[in-house]
């Protein structure tokens, strides 16, 4: 029997945009349709006077919800997946590590753009979106627990926490300074753009990644490395 036999059970937290995706959807519907007075907030959400939670909301709902189809194509059809992303999620099924999607992005492109990957829903969490009303309503499904007082909207290190330290093997592959507290909780962190930056900036170990085949090769060096 080998090391890894016994090990932990591997689990991935994978970010989504600007992660499973090139660019970043929200930043992108909203120049894309350029309300009146968004660059103010999403300025103050970078600057974090504002949180992620009220942000986003306050972004979506300079939208009318009567714009629901141009916004959910436009969210649908701009998203680039990122080079290797297919191959990476049969690697996990492979080598019997669990995926997971935590995603701060919106059901209605979270949803379409992943759904020819064969990703089972309940492995994927996001925000949600109503279009009932006037404006375009962000929903969230999945708050910060009592150890997050972040008010992240959709909170990864809460997921985290359901799955313990002492059972999983913790991955986290993210790019922004969202995925910052997830990665302090992680036993592997997988970084580009910003949050590679924080993690140099703060002394937290990760592995730069641009495409997951870059992720693949090092889990695979890694294995072979413990062997
Ligand atoms: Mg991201
Ligand atoms: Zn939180």
């Amino acid at each position: 029997m080998t090391v890894n036999e016994t090990a932990k059970k591997r689990i991935v937290f994978c970010d989504f945009d600007g992660t499973i995706t090139v660019n970043d959807n929200i930043i992108a519907i909203i120049k894309h349709f350029n309300p009146e007075g968004w660059e103010s907030i999403a300025e103050r959400t970078i600057a974090q006077e504002l949180s992620i939670k009220e942000g986003v909301g306050q972004l979506f709902r300079l939208l009318p919800a009567s714009m629901e189809k141009e916004v959910v194509e436009f969210g649908i059809t701009n998203a680039r997946i990122r080079d290797g992303f297919e191959a990476f999620l049969t690697y996990c099924k492979e080598n019997r590590i669990e995926f997971y999607v935590t995603s701060g992005g919106i059901d209605f492109f979270v949803y379409p753009i992943l759904e020819r990957f064969g990703i089972a829903a309940d492995h994927i969490y996001c925000n949600g979106s109503d279009f009932s009303g006037d404006r375009i309503e962000i929903l969230w499904p999945n708050p910060c627990d009592e150890h997050c007082s972040n008010d992240c909207g959709m909170c990864k290190t809460t997921i985290m926490r359901n799955f313990p330290s002492d059972e999983y093997e913790r991955i986290i592959i993210g790019d922004s300074v969202t995925d910052f507290e997830g990665a302090k909780l992680a036993d592997t962190v997988y970084s580009r753009s910003h949050l590679t930056a924080k993690c140099k900036e703060l002394g937290l170990p990760h592995h730069e990644y641009e495409t997951f085949y870059d992720i693949i090769h090092h889990m695979n060096a890694e294995r072979t490395a413990t062997k």
